[in-house]
């Protein structure tokens, strides 16, 4: 139930919610008039071992009482030791910590300027970015992403983007110039409607990289921390990026960005270059240590492969089904979408009065974004609404 008190007191960037959220455990949300959902959004790829999962709660609890905030004026356990595990999955290099997805490539096009400000060509600052891409609302991530209507009212945005097709290397050669620095991707575009990079493409832009000398960076906010079955999304096709950005699951539901950076351009930043109050706290990184914990404990990247394989062949058994309703299947693990004919607002809405959220994106999708710890029962729980929704639609 929504209060009239939500559109009297909150600014209006969000549509309107239709429902309100309480509470949560594991794949389950409740309203507060009691009612159950299967939660297949996890806050846009934010819940990734679900809500309030035991081991997350104890660590986080724990370390509440401990030490919640100390400043980056001190060196801080927690931090120290997620920075360590984030190196050990990704690869030589170190770690910056933020609070969010567009803080994390901020601090990545920031890591882009200093290599070129410090290069002895300055004058090659421009960064190609794919079309259909989202990379955050801040003005430098805004920048970097190319829909207009994320961008409409906003400019002037940032210059030294320049737009080339997503899945197209030739496209990206014929956008290089002599002024570029770095290529910035999604592994898979989440905001544009579940769109993987083709092992290929990402190959060719490692070589392309390589040959023009040019950064290649990663944004792994939506597709990163066990959701696509490898811990990023760009690691199955064994490209090595230059830098990395993380958010969204890697603190479970506590807000918490991060920035990989590879060895040669880890020592770029310097005392005083960049920096914030709240990022890598001691509480966020005790919650993305807890993750960490339980991805592993639970082996959930496996999960969240082996469950995506199945969710994708049942998806793509109503496919054949509903022809005139579903053009698609995309994605990968569990980050998948519907490619849907038509608009599927009314379709999401059904499905939210039969006790499934799932989530939209670009280009008629509709996402499901499962947490990684769904059960069996839950997928086909799932399944059989979705079913349901398209026989009546
Ligand atoms: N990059 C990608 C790929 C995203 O999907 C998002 C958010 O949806 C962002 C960046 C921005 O992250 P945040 O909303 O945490 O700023």
């Amino acid at each position: 139930m929504i209060s009239e008190e939500h559109t009297k007191y909150l600014i209006g960037n969000y549509a309107a919610p239709a429902i309100d959220i309480v509470r949560g455990e594991g794949t389950k949300l409740w309203d507060s008039a009691g009612r159950e959902y299967l939660d297949f959004a996890s806050g846009i790829a934010v819940t990734n071992i679900g809500h309030g999962h035991p081991e997350w709660v104890k660590q986080v609890t724990r370390q509440s009482g401990v030490l919640c905030h100390a400043s980056n004026l001190y060196s801080i356990p927690e931090q120290v030791r997620l920075a360590k595990r984030l190196v050990e999955r990704i690869g030589p290099g170190k770690v910056l910590f933020c609070n969010s997805g567009a803080e994390a490539n901020e601090a990545m096009i920031k890591l882009s300027r200093l290599v070129a400000h410090q290069s002895e060509q300055p004058e090659r600052l421009e960064i190609l970015v794919a079309e259909n891409a989202f990379h955050g609302r801040t003005m430098g991530a805004l920048s970097a992403t190319a829909s207009s209507k994320y961008r409409k009212g906003f400019e002037p945005l940032l210059s030294g983007f320049r737009f080339a097709s997503f899945n197209h290397s030739e496209s990206f050669r014929q956008t290089v110039t002599e002024n570029s620095r770095a290529i910035m991707l999604e592994s898979i575009q989440g905001e544009g409607g579940i769109h993987p990079a083709s092992d290929e493409f990402l190959r060719d832009m490692e070589i392309l990289c390589a040959e023009k000398q040019l950064l290649l960076l990663l944004d792994e906010v939506q597709a990163g921390i066990g959701r696509t079955g490898e811990f990023l999304g760009f690691q199955r096709s064994g490209i090595r990026p230059s830098a990395v950005a993380m958010a969204k699951g890697l603190g479970g539901g506590f807000p918490l960005g991060a920035l990989w950076v590879s060895e040669p351009y880890a020592e770029i930043f310097k005392p005083g270059s960049h920096g914030t109050t709240f990022g890598g706290s001691p509480l966020a990184c005790a919650a993305a240590n807890a993750v960490l914990d339980v991805l592993d404990s639970e082996s959930l990247i496996d999960s969240a492969r082996d469950h995506g394989i199945y969710l994708q062949s049942k998806l793509e058994e109503l496919k054949t089904r509903f022809p005139n309703t579903i053009m698609e299947i995309r994605g990968r693990g569990l980050m998948l979408a519907i490619a849907m004919q038509h608009d599927p607002a009314v379709l999401i809405k059904l499905m939210r009065e039969e006790g499934l959220l799932v989530v939209a994106a670009a280009g008629h999708a509709l996402r499901l974004l499962p947490p990684l710890t769904v059960s069996q029962k839950e997928l086909d729980d799932a399944l059989g609404i979705i079913e349901k929704v398209l026989q009546h639609s």
